[in-house]
């Protein structure tokens, strides 16, 4: 019991100085709504006192995100208007979206690896190859793939086509429309994942590093968040719920009412139940599941 006091005191005193001065930044520039701060900040001080990686990987995907969602905002205001919630500043629901797939698997990790480590010998080693490890990252791997893929994605200069069928154009923003530069976005945005999980393998257990199972696992991440972007589109134009404004003649992701007019909206396609915060959530869960067998396999 006091190993895990000792672990603690020191952890949670670094955690609230790494964590302030991020909170400040986005206080100021509205990045979150207040719900939105308070969720992120449990997941931030969590994240951090269980492995500091795991909250450097959580920043990297909140900021990197964040950016390019702001990122020539003017071009872009016009198409999010038509996405569900209508703003460039992120809700509780979306942090849980983006947050809860990555906190299982931080979960599994703090009970399977850190907390029999502490019980057994009084200190933390820690294991990057271990599987709920793997879990986390490639959960953002999937959700860091697919932001990066829409935010990219929607400045295209070429037209969209629907996943579903190749050869039919659709307007910029809509659900399961993908370009090649959002395809290109999209595996950018997992393999900047897998750097900081192969930064993350140099630092805690560099024997590992460039190792068979370390390759099989950077693969994984990088393929698996490319293959959750795919997932991602795909429910997106498949079982997504999907609305229509008569007032634009526009499809949009947005219920009851339009941000873009504030007219009402009609069912278009797809199940009203699922919105695109559970289509992130789902594409994350199904592929980190698989790459976490993956990493079980491997040990
Ligand atoms: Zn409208």
């Amino acid at each position: 019991m006091t190993s895990i006091v000792a672990f603690l005191i020191p952890m949670i005193l670094f955690a609230i100085l790494f964590n302030l001065p991020i909170l400040v930044v986005i206080l100021k520039r509205k990045y979150l709504t207040i719900p939105g701060i308070v969720v992120s900040s449990g997941l931030g001080m969590f994240f951090f006192i269980v492995q500091p990686f795991f909250w450097l990987v959580l920043i990297i995907f909140f900021f990197s995100s964040t950016l390019l969602s702001k990122m020539r905002i003017k071009d872009k205001s016009n198409v999010v208007l038509d996405f569900e919630k209508g703003s460039t500043t992120r809700d509780a629901m979306q942090v849980i979206a983006n947050g809860l797939v990555p906190l299982i698997f931080v979960c599994g990790y703090a009970i399977f690896e850190v907390l029999p480590n502490l019980l057994a010998s009084n200190d933390v080693t820690h294991n990057p190859s271990n599987a709920f490890f793997i879990g986390v990252f490639t959960a953002f791997a999937v959700h860091n793939s697919d932001t990066w893929a829409t935010e990219i994605g929607i400045l295209s200069k070429r037209s969209p086509r629907l996943i579903t069928n190749l050869t039919k154009i659709v307007a910029p923003g809509t659900s399961g429309g993908v370009t090649i530069d959002g395809f290109l976005a999209s595996l950018l945005g997992a393999t900047l994942i897998s750097i900081v999980y192969s930064l993350a393998t140099l630092l805690l257990s560099s024997s590992h590093l460039l190792s068979f199972e370390f390759i099989i696992i950077i693969v994984s991440m990088v393929l698996g968040g490319f293959l959750g972007s795919i997932i991602d589109s795909f429910e997106g134009a498949t079982i997504q719920g999907i609305y229509y404004c008569n007032y634009c003649n526009k499809e949009t992701e947005s219920h009851p009412h339009h941000p873009r007019c504030g007219k009402e909206t009609k069912h278009h396609r797809g199940y009203m139940q699922i919105n695109n915060d559970f289509v992130n959530l789902s594409s994350a869960f199904l592929v980190s599941s698989m790459v976490f067998l993956i990493g079980l396999l491997l040990n």
